[in-house]
């Protein structure tokens, strides 16, 4: 079983259909009521991701813990917001908020050069036993569209297509984006490593 360290269900999904055919069964840590999730203090997308993976492992030390940490570069933006992504426009803020937070820092820039990255990691008893990244080229849209995915997906347009991710089939967001391709790195050391770890 693998357990993805996340209360969202739009990554579980994405993680589900990504990696469906190598763990039968994926859960996330709404199965595991109890668990308090940990305060996100690291300074880079892949202490995040530790330390998301590292206290649900500490929980769980039995189960293989996925844990990604995820988020937007917007070069006209210095960067922002980066691993701040989910909590752009205030503490609690809503996908939409930052969404709309976005397209107003940009209004009137031509530079719309941006990226999503990911990080992902994986954990079992208590230890980090592996780390994969990826990212996605594209650009910010002038407006939303879009109702597909989630967080920035109707503000992103990968590089390629003229749509955005809002806009795109799963399908094309899961064979492209950041999340995928740090998925395709862990599948290719799962395949070499699976019989030394479910030992
Ligand atoms: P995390 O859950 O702490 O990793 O925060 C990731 C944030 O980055 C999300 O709340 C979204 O705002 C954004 N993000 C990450 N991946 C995606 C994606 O695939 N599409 C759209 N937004 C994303």
């Amino acid at each position: 079983m693998l357990i993805v360290a996340t209360h969202n269900s739009h990554k579980t999904g994405e993680m589900k259909k990504i990696l469906g055919d190598l763990f039968p069964e994926i859960t996330d840590l709404t199965s595991i009521p109890g668990l308090q999730p940990p305060v996100e203090d690291g300074e880079t997308f892949s202490a995040n991701s530790a330390i998301k993976a590292l206290a649900a492992s500490r929980d769980q030390p039995a189960a293989f813990i996925l844990a990604d940490d995820s988020g937007l570069e917007v070069d006209a933006l210095g960067g922002a917001p980066g691993i701040y992504s989910s909590r752009y426009a205030g503490e609690n803020a809503s996908d939409a908020e930052n969404r709309e937070k976005l397209l107003a820092e940009m209004e009137g820039e031509t530079n719309r050069t941006a990226r999503f990255r990911c990080v992902v990691v994986i954990a079992r008893g208590g230890e980090i036993i592996g780390e994969f990244d990826g990212a996605v080229e594209g650009r910010i849209a002038e407006s939303m569209s879009g109702e597909g995915g989630f967080g920035y997906d109707p503000v992103f347009t990968p590089d390629g297509h003229d749509l955005s991710f809002g806009e795109l089939s799963e399908e094309i967001k899961n064979g492209m984006s950041h999340r995928a391709r740090a998925l395709a790195k862990f599948r290719e050391w799962w395949e070499k490593n699976k019989a030394t770890q479910q030992g």
